[in-house]
């Protein structure tokens, strides 16, 4: 918790992250039984941010994704949602060009994304592994270039830190790892005086995404239900009942990630709908 940088905002910072396997997995053959746990899953920071208090938020508008020339996806017993099914463990380098992601002969479009994006949390620790209100490993596919994320800060100066840049993944991230990468993230960071969200809140250009992570993900989806029924009643000034209702006619709720030791939900309301988030009354 020591700051690695203290920032004057608003301030463009630039973070050069490690991927999420400590760099420990770069070549054909390495395997992730000689993997240091202890390694993994690393994040860059943290950033003080000058005059940012508890109850404010940070907002982090994510400018650009710089990915390498390849990166690398784990599996093995145990990991994943079908740990249970798989053998032995399996590692593969994919190179990462023309805009593409290489599995074999398959090319997959690269759509990057920050996986660990979070702030000191309200008490004690949390390792870079695990989400929760601070954010941390929410491994949310739209926090990518264009996006804002809005952090609730608990301690003075935020201390933001990132990493875990993920070159494409599609939700849930099924066998326990993505496209991993090492990167350069450019970002952008504001505070938001006594703006502070329940849950860490993504914008995109077309929606508001609510990110929950609790210990199971029976519990994230049902609190990210709730946490979207809130934002309509007051965004929108509607008694629950009515938020209730519209939120089953609007508002998608979806995984982000099965496989962290807490696991993310998110709901999706259209920005038709709810407007930008700084534009909404705060909480
Ligand atoms: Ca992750």
């Amino acid at each position: 918790m020591q700051p690695a940088l203290t920032i004057e905002p608003p301030q463009t910072v630039v973070f050069e992250t490690l991927d999420a396997l400590g760099g420990q997995v770069r070549e054909t053959g390495d395997t992730v039984d000689a993997l240091d746990f202890s390694r993994v899953n690393p994040a860059t920071g943290p950033v003080a941010v000058d005059g940012a208090r508890p109850g404010d938020a940070l907002a982090v508008e994510i400018h650009a994704v710089e990915l390498p020339h390849q990166g690398a996806i784990i599996a093995g017993p145990g990991m994943g949602v079908l740990g249970d099914l798989i053998e032995r463990p399996v590692a593969r380098i994919l190179p990462i060009e023309d805009g593409d992601v290489r599995f074999g002969d398959l090319r997959i479009p690269v759509s990057p994304m920050v996986g660990v994006i979070g702030v000191a949390p309200e008490e004690g620790s949390h390792p870079t592994g695990t989400a929760h209100r601070h954010g941390g490993n929410m491994d949310a596919r739209e926090i990518g270039p264009r996006a804002t994320v809005y952090l609730p800060v608990f301690r003075p100066g935020a201390l933001l830190a990132l990493g875990d840049v993920h070159a494409v993944m599609g939700d849930g991230e099924v066998c326990v790892s993505a496209c991993e990468v090492s990167a350069v993230v450019t970002t952008h960071v504001r505070v938001l005086e006594s703006r502070a969200p329940r849950w860490p809140v993504v914008e995109t250009d077309d929606a508001i995404i609510l990110l929950v992570s609790l210990p199971t993900i029976e519990e994230a989806l049902r609190e990210a239900t709730h946490e979207a029924v809130r934002a309509l009643e007051r965004v929108l000034s509607l008694p629950f009942e009515d938020a209730y209702l519209l939120a089953s006619l609007t508002v998608d709720i979806g995984v982000s990630q099965l496989v962290d030791p807490n696991k993310t939900a998110k709901a999706v309301l259209p920005k038709r709908l709810v407007g930008p988030f700084e534009a909404w009354p705060a909480s």
